[in-house]
């Protein structure tokens, strides 16, 4: 992974998770899409830096299959950020074909926030359940997101017991927190439950 910053693409405001607390589920917000030649030269006018490919929710762009394709004819490494509630399986043989050694997709970094007890999870935990199962099985590494506000809590469905499908361990955890006084709290809870995966702290949270 690069030390320059990330370069990070939004390639759309569009989300349908519906995250009450999340700008991108507003109803007021403008769905937005960049064009597939426009993430391509985004991402060439930072060519040093990860690129990561994020939104709103970068699946439920309608041209993420050319956008996807021309990912495969550049050396830029990248990474995509997502939230997970989308069905990966029609994409999975491509971000197969995109991810390291042979490709330049470092990894998808999954959100969890769609899991937490904020969100109605019930229609959304198998699906995300079932990407990560379909990371695991396609060998495409990726990494957990956890955003830790106040309201967070994972008590409706007990993600910490998901231990068979964590067997396909992440690579990384990224823990973004708004307040300090979270952090000790969810520090041991992601080490006692994921031990020796590497946590990356990030004090930049826009939701608090
Ligand atoms: S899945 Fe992520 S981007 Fe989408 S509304 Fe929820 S927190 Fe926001």
């Amino acid at each position: 992974m690069s030390s320059e910053a990330a370069n990070t693409v939004m390639l759309t405001t569009k989300c349908s998770s519906g995250c009450t607390h999340c700008p991108f589920s507003s109803p007021d917000l403008e769905k937005l899409f960049l064009s597939p030649a426009m993430v391509q030269k985004i991402m060439s006018q930072h060519p040093e830096r990860l690129a990561v490919l994020s939104g709103g929710e970068p699946f439920e762009h309608p041209e993420i299959s050319e956008i996807l394709k021309n990912l495969s004819k550049q050396t830029i490494p990248f990474r995509i950020a997502t939230g997970g509630f989308v069905d990966l399986t029609p994409w999975i043989n491509k971000l197969k074909f995109l991810s390291r050694p042979t490709g330049t997709l470092q990894g998808i970094s999954m959100g969890t926030d769609v899991l937490s007890s904020r969100v109605n999870h019930s229609k959304w935990a198998p699906i995300w359940k079932n990407n990560i199962r379909l990371f695991f099985e396609s060998q495409i590494p990726y990494s957990l997101t956890f955003s830790i506000g106040p309201d967070l809590d994972f008590t409706r469905l007990n993600l910490w017991k998901w231990t068979d499908l964590f067997d396909g361990k992440p690579e990384f955890i990224y823990l973004r927190y708004s307040k300090k006084e979270l952090l000790q709290e969810w520090l041991h809870k992601i080490q006692s439950n994921f031990e020796a995966i590497p946590i990356i702290q990030d004090d930049i949270f826009p939701y608090s």
